[in-house]
């Protein structure tokens, strides 16, 4: 019997490996990825976090900041986190895909292809990017042209000369549109009038607006737009215009409520949503109808056996970022140490 097994191994599971090991407990983390880095392996090449490095790291180590200046890129990241699992010597088994987890008497068991493990406490840990959401539009299946959402973006040159709408008024919006409107004719549709942070403000002041939980304050709010090199550059350029979520899609194009209409080859989705990967957990029958675990804190309310870390603000406050989670994972381990030693 294993004390904790973590279920991820990505950023959120190495900050709670991390401090598993600090507190001597006996654990292991099980990974479906082949190889380090979690999802920031299959973000889009050009992908700059929204933060210096030095805001964007786990527990114990800095993240360096690229040699080449700015902040980190998603590659930036894989290395960081490949480094990390590393030095800390993280316990990390993968390729193992969980694919259920189950009581069982005085422990859960934690079952894959490759093995079962038997835990008094799992922290589930698997983030959401496997699951992107797209929101549903009238005429979706008529549209003739590409569809895409952003985990399936991997750069402009695919739209060069093509026309192009971008969906999307957050972070990642803005960085698609900027560069796919270098190659493209494109347009940029959101749902609300984009913010765009100051260029002297970046992403830590979403970190702080997350933790301390002042939303829609007058300095920023979630959804505001950092303004990273590329984004202010399509600024500049007088690219960054948006214009309103349009009605429904149609086989040539979108069209929106007033009978405007536009022709276009692709439409990007750009995060326009994610929903956590909770499948392995389904044998414990513990979602309430939104979808999602009710928890207390990280602690699954109905098995207090079980800790969510990483998935969004429902599971610790800003807690699917590199800086959140750590600070999540800290205070989850010391309720997991505390309960457990009862
Ligand atoms: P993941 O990185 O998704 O890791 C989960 C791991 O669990 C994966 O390795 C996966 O293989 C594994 N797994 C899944 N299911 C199973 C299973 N059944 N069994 C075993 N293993 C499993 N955050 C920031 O701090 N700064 C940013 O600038 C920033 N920019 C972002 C930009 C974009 C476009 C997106 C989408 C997110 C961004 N984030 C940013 C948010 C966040 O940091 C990432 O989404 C991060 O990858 C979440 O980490 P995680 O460990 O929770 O999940």
């Amino acid at each position: 019997m294993t004390d904790v097994v973590v279920i991820g191994g990505g950023q959120a599971g190495l900050a709670a490996g991390y401090y598993l090991r600090r507190h001597k407990l006996d654990f292991v983390i099980l990974d479906a990825h082949a190889a380090p880095g979690g999802a920031w392996q299959h973000a889009w090449p050009s992908l700059r976090l929204f933060s210096p490095a030095q805001y964007s790291s786990l527990p114990g180590r800095m993240m360096p900041a690229p040699a080449e200046g700015g902040y980190p890129s998603a590659a930036d990241t894989v290395a960081y986190l490949t480094d990390y699992e590393r030095r800390y010597d993280l316990p990390v088994v993968r390729p193992v895909r969980v694919d259920a987890v189950r009581r069982d008497g005085d422990h859960l068991r934690v079952e894959s292809a490759g093995g079962t493990w038997r835990a008094r406490t799992v922290i589930s840990a698997t983030g959401t990017w496997s699951h992107p959401y797209v929101p549903y539009y009238p005429g979706m299946r008529d549209f003739a042209g590409r569809q895409l959402h952003t985990v399936d973006y991997r750069g402009p040159e695919p739209f060069a000369g093509k026309r192009v709408v971008v969906v999307g008024g957050a972070n990642s919006g803005a960085q698609v549109l900027a560069e796919v409107s270098t190659f493209a004719d494109a347009t940029w549709v959101t749902l609300r009038p984009p913010r765009l942070l100051p260029d002297e403000l970046d992403g830590r002041a979403l970190f702080g607006l997350a933790t301390s939980r002042l939303r829609g304050g007058a300095v920023a709010d979630l959804g505001d737009i950092v303004a990273v090199p590329s984004v202010r550059e399509a600024r500049e350029r007088g690219a960054l215009k948006a214009e309103p979520m349009f009605a429904r899609l149609t086989e040539t194009g979108v069209t929106w409520a007033d009978g405007s209409a536009l022709d276009c080859d692709a439409i990007i989705w750009c995060c326009t949503g994610f929903r956590p990967a909770l499948g392995h957990l389904t044998p414990l029958k513990l979602r309430a109808t939104n979808g999602l675990i009710p928890v207390d804190g990280t602690q699954a309310r109905g098995e207090p056996r079980l800790h969510l870390l990483g998935y969004g603000d429902w599971t610790g406050p800003a807690s699917a970022t590199l800086i959140g989670a750590s600070r999540t994972a800290r205070d989850m381990v010391a309720r997991i140490v505390t309960e457990t030693s009862d």
